[in-house]
């Protein structure tokens, strides 16, 4: 961030909010007697429609809440999902993003562990029942009651909630995540929030490090991610892409080495030879390629999460060697601070393209063409 940009967010603070919750002067009352704040945001209103500007309210914050400032907001590939309706779920309006980092502007009178002025983010999940099993072992995201999603609402029912394009957010403290990582990669720190859980996680559960063969398949938002924290963790890292023009940047963000995978010559190579496969990729492909990559009882797990199905896999793939295809979602909270302080002591950040808001319909596009390196962050300055 520009020192420009740091005073400018300083002097928009209010000074002392810990006991009387700060709003802007054009706040209004709901009918639960409830101020409401009004916040700039870009929506979709349908799923033929591009985002657009918008208006949301926002609640009071709550004695257990924290409002943020949002500063920067990563654009993941589930938002594009979700602003057009693939996976058939959206609420509309829908205003995406869940990559969220900026600066606490307000806390409710029970808070204690953040104070305006702090640094915050928000990642995927804003609340979840709090009792389940899941919950009580900090994987509020596996919530058997249904997380309630930092965007397009409770998973099982409720309100719509609306996501990071937008100028500010009040989200329970306990949702919450610190940021350790200098101000001066705030921007760079925000694709942490999903695309750096997202890959951690898993690569975590599945024990990516020293002495295992790790590939990662697509190297775009989440990939590039699991790249590096794979790569930090101590395994031998395996790239797997479509893009011939991704291999020095490949090697450069930690891989040891890459595999053009539309190359079945390439490919080969690599038969029976990996203990671990975390494949991103956001469309239907062949899974068969990759199974038969993994040594014995080796697992892929697909975070990647296209509108259609994956062609079915041929069983003998699994059942000749005892693999695994598992599944991962996000992580939890605990998980989720755990990456962080990770990545803030790795010295970890995304590759990001800031752009302004208004670019948002053009980097969807993008996206689309693979053709981001490696993560669109949003400069929500642009949003005032
Ligand atoms: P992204 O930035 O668009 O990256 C996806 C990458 O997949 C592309 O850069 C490309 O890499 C590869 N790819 C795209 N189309 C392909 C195709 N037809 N065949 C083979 N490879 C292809 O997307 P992202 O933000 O990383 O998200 C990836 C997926 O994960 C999305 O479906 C998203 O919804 C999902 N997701 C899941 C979770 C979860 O909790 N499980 C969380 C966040 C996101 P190359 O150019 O290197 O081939
Ligand atoms: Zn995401």
């Amino acid at each position: 961030m520009s020192p420009n940009r740091v005073s400018r967010a300083l002097k928009s603070l209010p000074t002392n909010s810990r006991d009387t919750p700060q709003h802007p002067p054009d706040a209004r009352i709901n009918q639960q007697g409830q101020n409401m704040i009004k916040a700039k945001a870009y929506a979709t209103v349908d799923e033929r429609s591009a985002l657009a500007p918008y208006e949301i309210e926002r609640r009071d914050p709550g004695p257990d809440d924290v409002q943020i400032q949002i500063l920067y907001c990563g654009v993941c590939h589930s938002d594009l999902h979700t602003a057009r309706n693939e996976w058939k779920n959206t609420l509309y309006p829908s205003v995406p993003g869940h990559e969220i980092v900026g600066r606490v502007v307000a806390v409710g009178n029970k808070v204690t562990n953040f104070k305006v002025g702090d640094l915050a983010g928000v990642g995927c999940l804003v609340d979840s029942c709090g009792h389940c099993p899941s919950c009580h072992e900090g994987e509020e995201q596996y919530c058997d009651n249904g997380f309630t999603g930092t965007y397009n609402g409770p998973l099982f029912g409720g309100e719509n909630t609306y996501g990071g394009y937008s100028q500010t957010i009040v989200v329970k403290e306990s949702f919450v995540l610190r940021i350790r990582h200098a101000e001066a990669d705030l921007a760079s720190v925000a694709p942490l929030l999903c695309a750096g859980i997202t890959t951690y996680s898993p690569l975590r559960h599945w024990g990516a490090g020293p002495g295992k063969k790790v590939g990662v398949v697509g190297l775009g938002g989440l990939g590039h991610m699991g790249v590096k924290i794979a790569h930090a963790m101590g395994a031998h890292v395996v790239l797997f892409t479509t893009s011939t023009s991704k291999v020095a940047d490949g090697k450069r963000l930690g891989a040891d080495e890459v595999c053009i995978s539309t190359s079945p010559d390439d490919m080969a190579r690599y038969t029976g030879q990996l203990d671990y496969i975390l494949n991103t990729v956001a469309a239907p492909h062949d899974l068969d390629a990759y199974l038969q990559l993994l040594k014995r009882d080796g697992t892929m797990t697909l975070v990647g999460a296209p509108a259609e199905p994956h062609p079915s896999p041929n069983v003998f793939g699994l059942i000749l060697k005892r693999r695994s295809i598992a599944g991962s979602l996000i992580g939890g909270i605990r998980e989720t601070q755990e990456m962080l302080d990770f990545c803030a002591e790795h010295g970890l950040v995304s590759d990001i393209e800031l752009i302004p808001m208004s670019y948002i319909n053009s980097a969807y596009e993008r996206m689309l063409k693979s053709d981001v390196r490696y993560r669109f962050v949003i400069d929500m300055a642009s949003l005032d």
